[in-house]
């Protein structure tokens, strides 16, 4: 069978299972099985899948056809263009979380901030951190942006990166620490942040009941679903994202309530707390956040233009 009958009949079968993205779908499965780009497949797209392939190709669009979603059978999603691994033990990095990271990344370079903390360094604390691909590239981008992303070094093959270093004269080290309730997550989330050779530091705890010490940034995407609407989700996200992730309690702002209550015992004063939220849950989130105490109290729209992340300064 060549790529483009298999791509057509793979896209047939997910559109006949009513998959809203069959085309897609079809497509990047045949991408992952097969190694193929657009490029290559335009210039020959009669090229034959290998029986390995084939069978490949046809079992995931069978699993894809239950409803399996596409990251749980190529194990990856990228995010901040970045590579994440991904399973069923966490949440699926999401693409309107990326506003998170780039608010963070905009409330670290601010002028101000940014003399404040050139001596103590950078502390960032994610809570319910899942795949660890909100802390992972906000480290990331971070390092990048002060020289002090390297990467792999070549001549050892070792594990190299510069969190806790800079090359900077005056620039203080930037660290992270990701916390989750699921060691199952945890261990994926220093899966990636091996892959992707940043450093940082991920242990279990229910929210800060284990973490020491005080930070100058804490981000958090906790589950923000009311209990009452998770059976009525999309069944990728009902029956495939681990329930830990979703539900917020019955309102779906008990994660908020619970961390606001502790928070200022974590946060350096003049430091940052920013929220990924529920589209609805701005005014919510933003008034209990100002009677916490926070200054500044802003809300940030994701590019579909619904209210995405709260952040505001203690
Ligand atoms: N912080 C992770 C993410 O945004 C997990 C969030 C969660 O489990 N609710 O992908």
């Amino acid at each position: 069978m060549t790529q483009r009958e298999a791509y057509q009949k793979g896209t047939e079968r997910l559109r006949q299972a009513g998959i809203a993205e069959a085309k897609l779908d079809a497509w990047y499965l045949l991408e992952y099985v097969t190694g193929t780009s657009r490029a290559t497949y335009f210039a020959d797209s009669e090229k034959p899948l290998n029986p390995a392939e084939e069978e490949q190709y046809f079992e995931w669009i069978g699993q894809r056809e239950k409803r399996i979603p596409l990251q749980h059978l190529t194990g990856v999603q990228e995010f901040m263009g970045l590579d994440f691994l991904v399973n069923d033990q966490v949440l699926i990095p999401r693409q309107d979380t990326e506003i998170l990271v780039e608010t963070a990344l905009e409330l670290v370079r601010d002028p101000l901030w940014k003399k404040r903390k050139a001596e103590d360094g950078i502390h960032i604390l994610d809570l319910c951190t899942g795949s660890g691909c909100i802390l992972l590239s906000v480290l990331r981008f971070l390092l990048e942006e002060r020289g002090s992303f390297s990467g792999r070094r070549p001549d050892e093959g070792a594990l190299y990166t510069c969190a806790g270093e800079s090359s900077k004269p005056g620039g203080g080290k930037v660290t992270g620490v990701g916390i989750d309730l699921s060691g199952k997550a945890l261990e994926l989330a220093r899966k990636n942040g091996e892959r992707l050779q940043i450093q940082a530091e991920f242990y279990q705890s229910d929210l800060f009941e284990r973490v020491e010490g005080t930070y100058d940034l804490i981000l958090s995407n906790p589950p923000y679903i009311p209990t009452a609407e998770i059976s009525g989700l999309q069944e990728e996200v009902r029956a495939h994202d681990p329930v830990l992730a979703l539900d917020g309690g019955r309102d779906g702002l008990s994660f908020y309530r619970r961390i606001l209550k502790e928070v200022r015992g974590y946060l350096t004063v003049g430091g940052y707390l920013a929220f990924e939220i529920g589209a609805d849950q701005a005014a919510d989130v933003g008034e209990m956040m100002r009677s916490a105490g926070f200054r500044q109290v802003t809300v940030r729209q994701d590019l579909a233009e619904l209210d995405r992340v709260v952040y505001g300064i203690l």
